[in-house]
């Protein structure tokens, strides 16, 4: 079976993240997870945003639930020495970032829904979102693959979306297929569908420790001369294969995107509010005028069609109660 509407009906917080018409129950917090103890070091190029070890990051997660965010995108930050050209670590169900997914649902069980990021770039010793050949290009089929391990394995830690950032051809179909050979029915699967090759990524990569050591990621991520038509192409094809939501990535330069995509798919679309995006207005704006502008740009997100909003301002924007 590819498609089980069921998936996004499963538990209430799925339920309220995305078929609420609010902007507040459509907010994501993001979080990058590290491991250690005690570790909690601030992102220079992100002002906010944390590296935070499994310890804290549930304490943070604490205090955002009790401020009404209670869906969750950890994204895993790994040592260098622990990398290697295969991201073998990501599949290890040792490793911190399944353990804090592991506590998070022991915690909250169905209160909360985590996404976890399924990409081999975090993991990889050449920074690469997959498996490279002997022509330093990114081997499709091997990467899905690996991508395939890391997805049960964030499963079996009780993940309610796995999300596949990678862009490779045809994943989402293996990934769906994975999931339900190994009994993991109600694991959702969130696509990132059109994915452009943005220069927007640059705080992200400096907070993962994800810049790719040779070359650039254009040939699997989208041309972002490429029209309506290939973005189109690509989400109905992730539809196809089975995501319970397709994502759309950067936001703000990409509304019309959002709304084309939105227009022609029938599952949810999220739009990430990425780390150039956040940075712009962070370091742009103070106080009042800030977070007008944040709000003003929440509501374009939402009116251009976006069920689901992933974004490094929600908890500062439900904070404080902004959205009412
Ligand atoms: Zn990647």
């Amino acid at each position: 079976m590819n498609v089980r509407p069921r998936i996004n009906r499963w538990t209430e917080s799925r339920r309220d993240l995305i078929f609420s018409s609010s902007i507040k129950s459509s907010l994501v917090q993001p979080h990058f997870v590290v491991e250690g103890d005690g570790v909690d070091k601030e992102i220079s190029s992100m002002p906010g945003i944390k590296r935070q070890s499994v310890d804290i990051l549930l304490k943070t997660i604490r205090s955002d639930m009790e401020i009404g965010i209670t869906s969750h995108m950890l994204f895993a930050v790994i040592d260098s020495h622990q990398k290697d050209g295969k991201a073998t670590i990501a599949s290890s169900d040792k490793m911190h970032l399944q353990d804090a997914v592991r506590r998070l649902k022991e915690e909250y069980g169905d209160k909360i829904v985590i996404m976890t990021d399924v990409c081999l770039c975090t993991a990889t010793d050449h920074g690469h979102c997959g498996i490279i050949d002997h022509d330093h290009r990114i081997s499709n089929d091997a990467t899905i693959d690996e991508l395939c391990k890391i997805a049960l394995s964030h499963a079996k830690a009780g993940a309610d979306y796995v999300s596949a950032s990678d862009m490779m051809d045809g994943r989402i179909n293996s990934i769906r297929q994975a999931l339900e050979q190994n009994g993991y029915t109600s694991t959702g699967i969130m696509s990132y569908s059109v994915k452009y090759a943005s220069a927007f990524y640059g705080p992200f990569r400096d907070a993962a420790d994800s810049s790719p050591e040779f070359g650039d990621r254009n040939s699997h991520q989208m041309d972002y001369r490429s029209g309506y038509e290939e973005a189109i192409l690509e989400s109905m094809e992730d539809q196809n294969e089975g995501a319970d939501i397709l994502m759309i990535k950067p936001a703000i330069a990409y509304l019309d995107v959002v709304r084309k995509v939105k227009d022609k798919v029938y599952r949810p679309v999220a739009v990430y509010n990425v780390s150039g995006e956040y940075s712009m207005i962070m370091n742009s704006f103070d106080g009042k005028s800030r977070d007008s502008v944040i709000i003003e740009i929440l509501n374009s997100f939402k009116r251009a069609g976006a069920d689901v909003i992933v974004s490094y301002h929600s908890r500062d924007i439900l904070s404080r109660n902004l959205l009412g």
